[in-house]
């Protein structure tokens, strides 16, 4: 298929993906529609492999749509001497920032030193410095007490002795995701949403040799699927154990839960990301701008097992909630921040490998590929290294595969961007921001649109075409995909963005195939999900 040949992920092409999944010889399945799979999808299909993956839920649904959306490093790894994890990863940040431009853009951070911190200000001078050598940029610089009251004078200004200022990245994490998802099944992969392993299949000698799916994109949940395939690779985050447990293989995961909060840019008018540490704990956490927002995390506790079977969902606790205030309201003290400012709130579960370390932020942040009976699990990790991800674990089971294809493939994982138009009817920022997030899928979006939505949605740089064309060609299932996952506006807009439900709605009804009942039952679960485990104020 064409790089230029959208695929329209709409009912029909489900049907017709369910109707093909039995009668197909498989190379590899992947279970897990996050970063790690959608990572592995893209390289398993540049290998010229018959590549199926699976999820669940919806696309980018676990962690991979609640990171703290940063292409970055870690400096704080740096402190718990992760050296490995902190090179490699800047690496792939500086590959990112080449290969997805406008979709991970770089970020302007701030690392203010204060006379109390327990941490010198040379040893964050040298930090800075491993950082940028690491990532082969000299970027850094040092700013005096006056340049910071310039640069954010509503930042903290008692006792501050200087800052540094140093470059790292960030993405729209779902939105990563789709892009590798929807260029990966132009080139010849299926990936299907909705689709839940339920169990393995195996050969006579117990070898896992493909997966038993059932299909919950409908109300039924009746359509099942026996699948084979030379490879299964578990990329199922922190639901990796659950599926081990069907082979009955004993648990490896600490599952660590982290928490942010978002503001109106209004009332944190961050232009640049600040680095600080916590008034009480000292550990750093991030305040920063994204998508028309500002965002601060994150928190890292371990995430409770009760807890876990309860809520269908993960998300910020009260006593989170309070935590992440007190540490925003000390850094911004002259904004006087209140619980009312708080747009959304929103929680992701790390998915880590436990070595029984005593806090959970001290746990290596470093992937492990393991194979069980056949089954290949890969886990830990971060969003930012994904590429190395893929390829470590599609090297391990090279000698399983059709013509033994070697990793890295040196394809792309990222097509190339659409030429920018001569008649474009936006703004080229607008064209950018929609080339970063849709790649090839662009020039299609932009021609489904009609011209008064190829205008921004105030204040953010989403525009409203981008809503009919996820509707129409992104696989959406449930409203929650839509205004959560492929375009953020229930994070970004005040209550979930129910007030402009009604102009979206005719953006969307038709391309969903919904009628007027099944609209106002989405609108009602839409709202009960954003309650529980997005609003100011989840109940879990
Ligand atoms: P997931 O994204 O959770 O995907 C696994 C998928 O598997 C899920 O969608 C799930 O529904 C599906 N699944 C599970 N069981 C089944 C089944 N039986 N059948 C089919 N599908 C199934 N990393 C960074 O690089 N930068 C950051 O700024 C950053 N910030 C973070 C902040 C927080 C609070 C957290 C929690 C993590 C952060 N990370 C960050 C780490 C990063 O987000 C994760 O490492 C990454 O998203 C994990 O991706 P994954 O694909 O492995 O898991």
């Amino acid at each position: 298929m064409s790089h230029s040949a959208p695929t329209h992920w709409n009912q029909s092409w489900r049907k017709q993906s369910w109707s093909e999944l039995e009668s197909s010889a498989w190379d590899v399945i992947i279970v897990g529609g996050g970063i790690t799979g959608a990572g592995i999808f893209r390289e398993a299909v540049n290998a010229g492999l018959r590549t199926l993956l699976v999820e669940q839920h919806d696309f980018s649904f676990g962690t991979s749509s609640r990171s703290s959306k940063l292409v970055h490093g870690g400096m704080r790894y740096l402190r718990n001497r992760q050296f490995s994890v902190t090179r490699e990863s800047v690496h792939e940040r500086q590959w990112l920032l080449r290969a997805a431009p406008h979709l991970v853009t770089p970020l302007s951070f701030l690392l203010p030193h204060y006379n109390h911190y327990s941490v010198s200000r040379s040893a964050l001078h040298t930090g800075i410095i491993i950082y940028d050598v690491m990532g082969r940029i000299w970027k850094h610089r040092s700013y005096k007490p006056q340049q910071i009251a310039n640069a954010i004078p509503f930042l903290d200004q008692h006792g501050i002795s200087g800052a540094f200022h140093y470059y790292d990245a960030e993405v729209d994490d779902s939105r990563l995701v789709l892009r590798l998802l929807r260029e990966g099944a132009a080139l010849g992969g299926t990936a299907l949403n909705y689709a839940k392993v339920e169990r393995f299949l195996r050969t006579r000698n117990g070898t896992v040799c493909g997966v038993q799916l059932r299909d919950f994109s409908d109300m039924e949940h009746r359509h099942t699927a026996a699948v084979q395939a030379a490879v299964v690779i578990n990329a199922s985050g922190p639901w990796s154990d659950e599926l081990r447990a069907i082979l009955n293989a004993p648990a490896r995961l600490r599952k660590q839960r982290g928490s942010h909060l978002i503001f109106p840019h209004k009332i944190i008018p961050l232009q640049q990301a600040v680095t600080l540490y916590h008034p009480e704990d000292r550990r750093a956490m991030f305040a920063l701008p994204w998508e028309g927002v500002t965002l601060i995390g994150t928190t890292d506790i371990d995430h409770a097992a009760d807890l876990e079977a309860a809520q269908d969902e993960p998300c910020a606790s009260q006593e989170e909630i309070q935590y992440l205030m007190q540490a925003a309201r000390a850094t911004f003290p002259d904004l006087d921040l209140t619980r009312d400012d708080i747009l959304s709130t929103f929680a992701g579960i790390r998915p880590i490998i436990n070595t029984g370390k005593a806090l959970p932020s001290q746990e290596s942040r470093a992937h492990l590929v393991w194979e069980e009976e056949g089954l290949l699990t890969i886990t830990g990790g971060k969003l930012t290294v994904f590429r190395r991800m893929a390829w470590d674990v599609l090297q391990s089971v090279r000698s399983r595969l059709n013509g033994k294809p070697p990793f890295p493939t040196r394809k792309r994982f990222f097509n190339k961007l659409p030429v920018l138009p001569a008649d474009l009817p936006m703004s080229h920022e607008d064209w950018f921001y929609l080339a970063g997030r849709y790649g090839s899928d662009t020039p299609h979006l932009i021609a489904a649109a009609d011209t008064p939505d190829l205008t921004q949605i105030d204040p953010l740089p989403n525009l409203w075409a981008e809503l009919r064309w996820a509707a129409r060609s992104e696989a959406v299932v449930h409203l929650d995909d839509l205004l959560l996952r492929r375009v953020r506006l229930g994070l970004l807009l005040p209550d979930g963005a129910r007030g402009i439900l009604p102009r979206i709605r005719p953006l969307v009804q038709a391309e969903l195939e919904w009628n007027d009942a099944r609209w106002a039952q989405e609108v009602n679960i839409y709202h009960g999900i954003w309650e529980r485990y997005y609003s100011p104020n989840p109940i879990g």
